[in-house]
């Protein structure tokens, strides 16, 4: 009775202790969250469309952008590729720790002429989403306002880009937004959208692109149905908090990102890029 009891107390310690290992090693373990940073555009201080609140922003001035980089560098950040996050999710490889991506959706002249040389200096690889009419110089509604704000890159900067190790994405050929089309009944024109922008940079630039990104984050089901014969992955976007990352457990064709423009914060944005890594479970 008495050694029965004992072994009860022992298996009570034994279960409490697995309890508490158990806990012990669900609280350290941690998942791994991926920050998708997307820009538009960088332009210099002295030249730079006006913030208005309340407004779209579609830049950060060169001065912010140095200085968020410059965190990233010396907070122990890896900015990595859209290859390498394709790969995580396959579960194929691992991620480094405060792994970051750097997008720029619209192929703009104002990243290839301020963000471009200083992710040179510091050995970053980003991706660029490109719109293949823009490229072509073929989209008047988007090319140069006149003040030089909104100048574009053709293919040979993007040819550039590519051989300096950068992703080439896809960001459709005219830059409608998919699901308004989709729910107009213009799914013709949905598939004609995904299919040339693939088709233009696989001619232009010799590479097949693995990633998409949806211009204005419009997508519905139907869309991404064809967004997934063409392309492995599917970037969407986001403008408000709550922030949102990309986790081992996330639907390639659903990788949520978050837009940086003038209207954050230097807090935000390191609020947004460290919470990196979370405890799991609830
Ligand atoms: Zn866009």
């Amino acid at each position: 009775m008495k050694q029965s009891r004992r072994q009860f107390i022992s298996g009570l310690a034994t279960a409490a202790g697995g309890l508490l290992l158990g806990s012990h090693v669900r609280s350290e373990e941690m998942t791994q969250r991926v920050p998708i940073l997307v820009y538009h555009r960088v332009h210099p201080d002295d030249d730079a469309p006006p913030v208005v609140p309340g407004q779209y922003c579609g830049h950060v001035v060169l001065s912010t952008f140095i200085r968020q980089m410059n965190y990233l560098r010396d907070h122990g950040f890896s900015v990595v590729t859209h290859e390498d996050l394709y790969d995580w999710l396959r579960g194929e490889t691992d991620l480094p720790p405060k792994a970051v991506l750097i997008d720029f959706d619209d192929n703009r002249g104002a990243v290839y002429d301020n963000a471009f040389p200083l992710l040179q200096q510091y050995g970053w690889r980003a991706t660029s989403f490109v719109i293949t009419a823009l490229a072509d110089s073929h989209l008047p509604k988007m090319q140069d306002d006149g003040s030089g704000w909104y100048t574009w890159m053709t293919w040979k900067e993007l040819g550039e880009l590519r051989d300096a190790g950068w992703t080439i994405g896809a960001h459709t050929r005219t830059h409608p937004n998919l699901r308004k089309l989709e729910e107009a009944g213009r799914h013709r024109r949905v598939v004609a959208e995904l299919r040339r922008a693939k088709e233009d940079i696989e001619r232009k630039l010799g590479l097949t692109p693995l990633c998409f990104a949806y211009p204005e984050g419009g997508w519905n089901e139907a869309v991404e149905e064809v967004v997934g014969q063409f392309y492995q992955t599917a970037r969407h976007w986001y403008e408000t908090t709550p922030f949102r990352y990309v986790t081992r457990q996330t639907n390639p064709l659903r990788l949520p990102a978050q837009n940086i423009s003038e209207h954050q914060s230097f807090a935000e944005f390191v609020a947004f890029v460290e919470q990196t890594a979370v405890r799991v479970g609830p």
